[in-house]
């Protein structure tokens, strides 16, 4: 079901993008032999944990070529982003900036609170990579996303200030999810796409774990935009609704339009979330979890975190022990990083 045509022009339009060099692409993708055998399955993994230059790579890095390549083409020099205090972006943003010479300005919501005198994982990193550091605590009566809604504005006021000292500044969403970043996963998808086909297969299904939807929707747009059947199951790290469903749509369909591609996302149609793994609750740790974690970890010597990649890895032997995937099913499970959870607060790993 190769589809070279599609292939070819989608790589010509991603080409056309400004875009800067953060990682080592392709990234990696290799079975995983034991629990293929175990599972009844051929299991593949595709190791965007390994995107970057340092240790500490993720999925956002492949979304910072093109958002950072955006910002250098306005000719900003602060680059400002939002997340948690252990947030993968946070700190993928702080080191990516420091690779194409931007400076980074993160404000980061602290929904587990920072013990000073015990900093640690990606928070650390982000003061080793010398990134302007904002820690927003969640203050009485307020609730996380109004410690949110308070840290863009905190944001903007310093903006502003820099602004008028002639400093350009650059805003990368929470997530890197923006349709710029998003047509980095399309080009993800061709990359696996192209994968798949040196080896001579075919991805029944993709799983892959989905936060605020910037990675989904420039995979489903990818897909759509190669005509590809591939099943892509989301499993979802937090509580969303429909609503959800109609934001990844319209990142998709920004993403498809902004490479002039006419065909469009249907958000019921085309998106396949589920909400069986996260519970209960974003960075609160699960039993499920814990045991797919160290599934992987006895069983082929890998690691995921207890956050992201945990949680989609148990959603995926979930569905393959309950037949929801058949035995002989090609399934690619597509690593995003954030290892480094594994070294934060202990409310955080469970382990
Ligand atoms: C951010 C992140 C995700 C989710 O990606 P989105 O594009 O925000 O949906 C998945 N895994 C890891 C490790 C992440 O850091």
């Amino acid at each position: 079901m190769k589809n070279e045509v599609k292939e070819i022009e989608l790589a010509e339009k991603l080409a056309a993008l400004p875009k800067v060099s953060l990682g080592f692409f392709p990234t990696p993708l290799h079975k995983l032999e034991n629990i293929s055998k175990d599972l009844g399955v051929n299991l593949y993994i595709k190791r965007d944990d390994f995107s970057g230059r340092n240790l500490f790579g993720g999925n956002k890095i492949r979304k910072l070529e093109y958002l950072l390549g955006d910002a250098k083409k306005q000719g900003c020099e602060y680059v400002f982003t939002y997340g948690a205090t252990q947030s993968n972006h946070a700190m993928q943003t702080a080191a990516a900036c420091r690779t194409v010479g931007l400076k980074p300005v993160l404000y980061l919501v602290a929904i587990v609170p920072v013990d000073e005198n015990d900093i640690r994982s990606n928070l650390l990193l982000d003061q080793i990579f010398d990134a302007e550091i904002h820690i927003v605590s969640v203050q009485e009566g307020e609730t996380e996303e109004q410690a949110e809604e308070r840290s863009f504005v905190m944001a903007a006021e310093r903006q502003k200030e820099l602004e008028a000292e002639g400093h350009k500044c650059y805003n990368v969403p929470m997530g890197g999810a923006s349709y710029v970043g998003s047509t980095a996963f399309m080009g993800g998808y061709l990359e696996l796409t192209k994968q798949m086909e040196s080896f001579n297969l075919h991805a029944d299904y993709l799983f892959h774990a989905t936060g605020t939807g910037g990675t989904l929707a420039g995979l489903v747009a990818g897909k759509k935009a190669m005509e590809s059947d591939t099943e892509i199951v989301s499993v979802n790290v937090s509580a969303k609704d429909d609503s959800y469903l109609i934001h990844v749509a319209d990142l998709a369909n920004e993403a498809l339009d902004h490479l002039g591609l006419d065909t469009r996302i249907d958000g019921f149609k085309d998106l396949h979330t589920d909400l069986n793994y996260y519970a209960p609750g974003y960075e609160i740790p699960n039993e499920r979890a814990k045991i797919a974690i160290k599934y992987l970890a006895s069983m082929e010597g890998l690691l995921v975190d207890p956050v992201y990649t945990g949680k989609a890895f148990a959603g995926l032997l979930d569905y393959i022990r309950t037949g929801k995937v058949k035995q002989g099913s090609t399934v690619v499970f597509w690593h995003t990083g954030g290892a480094t959870a594994l070294f934060a607060e202990k409310s955080i790993v469970g382990l």
